[in-house]
């Protein structure tokens, strides 16, 4: 049971009228890996990381996550995973505790356990003095954390990040690249890039996507 992928995607196809945003994407992905989708703009990446996320129906393929269909059992499948939008929603007017604690409630995670998951994810993402400040007073690096904490809050199996490093300067590209790779220690991890050092320094396995094709698949 453990030797099964923690995600499989097969024939994943998403088509706007007649323009096909993503056309036939294969993925495999197993638990402490991190993958990245890497492609230019427009090449159909966010497509791809919405369907993952069972934001956004694909026109046809499916889409296993911890062995439930997401189509067919989409609270079961959901509940093993987070997800970063490309723009993160958070809502200016909240502290960061507020929230996180908003986030994990949605996810299902125990009125009891809240304060817990809260403090915890703060911890892994490093904000753990950050707590009371609003969310609309924080910089873009410290947003980010936050986009990402509230992926984890109810510390799913699969951590999904769509372009979690865009818009940051160096010193926060290299604080958020090192969370990524810490994460992948206890998640496996989607993320995607349209930067190839970034698939290179953090990712175990790239899938370059070109026009909604895999174009090439390493290692
Ligand atoms: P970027 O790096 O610029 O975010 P991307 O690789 O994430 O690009 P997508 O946003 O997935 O690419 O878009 C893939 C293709 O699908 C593009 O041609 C885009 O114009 C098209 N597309 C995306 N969303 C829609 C939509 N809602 N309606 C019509 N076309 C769309």
């Amino acid at each position: 049971m453990d030797d099964e992928p923690l995600v499989q995607v097969s024939g994943l196809h998403k088509r706007y009228g007649a323009a096909h945003a993503v056309r036939g994407l294969n993925l495999t992905l197993q638990r402490g890996q991190i993958l990245g989708l890497l492609g230019a703009n427009g090449a159909g990446k966010t497509t791809t990381m919405a369907m993952l996320a069972g934001v956004l129906a694909p026109t046809c393929g499916s889409i296993l996550i911890a062995g439930h269909d997401l189509a067919k059992h989409p609270l079961a499948a959901k509940a093993s995973l987070g997800y970063l939008p490309e723009a993160a929603p958070l809502y200016p007017e909240l502290s960061v505790d507020e929230f996180l604690r908003h986030c994990a409630i949605l996810r299902g995670v125990p009125r009891a356990h809240v304060n817990a998951a809260v403090a915890r994810s703060k911890l892994r993402c490093a904000l753990t003095d950050t707590g009371k400040r609003l969310l609309g007073n924080l910089s873009k690096g410290y947003r980010q954390r936050v986009g990402i904490a509230q992926a984890i809050v109810h510390e799913p199996d699969l951590v999904i990040l769509d372009e979690p490093t865009s818009g940051l300067d160096p010193a926060q590209l290299r604080e958020i690249r090192s969370l990524i790779r810490e994460l992948g220690a206890q998640h496996a991890v989607v993320l995607s890039t349209h930067l190839l050092p970034e698939a290179q320094h953090v990712c175990d396995q790239v899938q370059i996507i070109h026009q909604g094709e895999l174009a090439l698949s390493a290692p």
